[in-house]
């Protein structure tokens, strides 16, 4: 295959920036050179003035996911030509095992969904929905025979994803035997659901009743709880998508004694609020309805969030991408919050997003890279194959063009939604050119990938538990 010289731009690892040309070699990343250097016997690409960086890897998403009586309106193919958009070359989807299934018929299911649609790489992480003996010994098969060694479960959501504090320590307990990662949604579904109830019962029908009735603390008390589960289990916990103040400190708590324990955020949970957006008049706030909620511009959670980035009490940014279009999907909520299928569309935006932090001094570009690619990678088992750029890893590599804008919203976006969660916000940098295992698919606004380039990625343990 033909090799590629990338010159004149700054390579940022996780290490922080330096001046490099890179030699791409077929599929792979060949070699790093001090600028120009390089052998002069090849094709170039000009990265001058753009950082030349890891691809993106956002380690969840839930491409065309069914719930509550609907699916996620992004496919395998529109949702990783939109991650692709975004600068995203690998994504983690969650195959979903529920009450009474067989694990791995379910992991079948999404493999099906996915194979020969996606546009770049991916990976599956499984949910557990129904922890019993035949889950619990499939767990092992999963991570010797199918690269998954990271699995999900739910303390919200009661009849349909939950699990009892049981069925987690037995998960856990399997997982400290098999070196898997156990990620944890933490939210006192238990607790959530009185509340809502008695909401509804007093007509609070609105979408901001979502919010109200899921309240910090109570994420705050499941993240707690649950690392005292993982403690006695002896196993290793990723809480997904945090969001709250109280969970932050618990999870800086158990960090500082040395366990085990990460956490991620979203970009959701840095910029918007529960007052800004979830409380919009109207029907128009369940646009921001997902689980947890948008939390109050009145305590710290945001500023306490942009904090756990930069001191890595949270390791990762990922997007919880789960899309639905306000006609037909979220209108199912009209009259009872309840209803509104639960999801934020954002896997396209997340590295513009991400960037902003960096552009208004909230972390460094070091730090950019290390949340929204090395890290993951390394935490779930694809590194350093995937989240550097190094000599011998895939060449997934992107321009970003610190000089360029972007313009987030319905009129530009690829994710298939009917909205855009992120109307009217202007980036200072751009997505300039996107590389898949050295195939350039992005590059002068176009797309010039395929569904199907992508391939499954095949994981192995974490590399980052001490
Ligand atoms: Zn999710």
């Amino acid at each position: 295959m033909s090799r590629l010289l990338i010159t004149g731009g700054t390579v940022v690892n996780a290490t922080g920036p330096i001046p490099m040309d890179v030699l791409v070699d077929g599929e792979t990343i060949a070699a790093l050179y001090a600028p120009g250097t390089g052998p002069a016997d090849v094709g170039t690409l000009d990265a001058t003035g753009k950082y030349v960086i890891p691809g993106g890897i956002d380690v969840h998403t839930h491409m065309q996911l069914p719930f509550g009586g609907t699916a996620a309106s992004d496919t395998f193919e529109s949702g990783t030509i939109a991650a692709a958009w975004g600068g995203v070359t690998t994504i983690v989807d969650f195959a979903v095992q529920r009450t009474g299934e067989v694990v791995q018929e379910s992991l079948a299911a999404w493999h099906a969904k996915a194979e020969g649609n996606c546009a770049v790489d991916y990976g599956f992480h499984m949910i557990l929905g129904g922890v019993d003996d035949d889950a619990l010994k499939a767990m092992d098969q999963l991570v010797d025979s199918e690269g998954i060694t990271s699995f999900k479960m739910f303390m919200a959501y009661p009849g349909v994803f939950y699990s009892d504090d049981g069925q987690i320590l037995r998960a856990m307990q399997k997982a400290s035997d098999n070196g898997a990662m156990i990620m944890m949604h933490a939210e006192n579904g238990i607790a959530i659901d009185v509340l809502a109830a008695q909401a509804l019962s007093r007509g609070q029908t609105d979408p901001i009743f979502h919010g109200l009735t899921r309240p910090s603390v109570l994420e705050g008390e499941a993240t707690n709880r649950a690392i005292v589960l993982a403690g006695v289990a002896g196993a290793p916990l990723y809480f997904v998508h945090l969001s709250a103040s109280e969970a932050l400190a618990k999870v800086a708590e158990a960090r500082d004694a040395g366990r085990n324990v990460f956490a991620e955020t979203c970009p959701q949970y840095l910029y918007l609020t529960l007052e800004d957006q979830l409380g919009a008049p109207g029907f128009e706030g369940a646009k921001w309805v997902a689980s947890p909620p948008l939390r109050s511009k009145h305590e710290n959670h945001l500023p306490d969030l942009w904090k756990g980035l930069r001191t890595d009490d949270l390791a990762v940014v990922s997007t919880d991408h789960c899309p639905f279009c306000m006609k037909d999907q979220k209108e199912l909520g009209i009259g009872n919050f309840t209803k509104i299928p639960n999801g934020i569309g954002t896997v396209e935006h997340r590295m513009n997003l991400i960037y902003q932090g960096v552009v208004d001094g909230k972390l460094s570009l070091a730090r950019w890279v290390e949340t929204c690619s090395t890290t993951p990678a390394r935490l779930f088992g694809m590194y350093p194959r995937k989240g550097v750029i190094a000599p011998g890893s895939d060449a997934d590599i992107v321009l970003y063009d610190p000089n360029g804008t972007s313009d987030l919203g319905l009129a530009s976006q690829h994710m298939n939604m009917d909205y855009s969660a992120w109307e009217g916000f202007r980036i200072d940098g751009h997505v300039d050119t996107v590389l898949s295992r050295g195939s350039v698919v992005v590059s002068d606004g176009t797309f010039s990938g395929r569904a199907g380039h992508g391939r499954y990625v095949r994981r192995g343990p974490s590399d980052l538990l001490r």
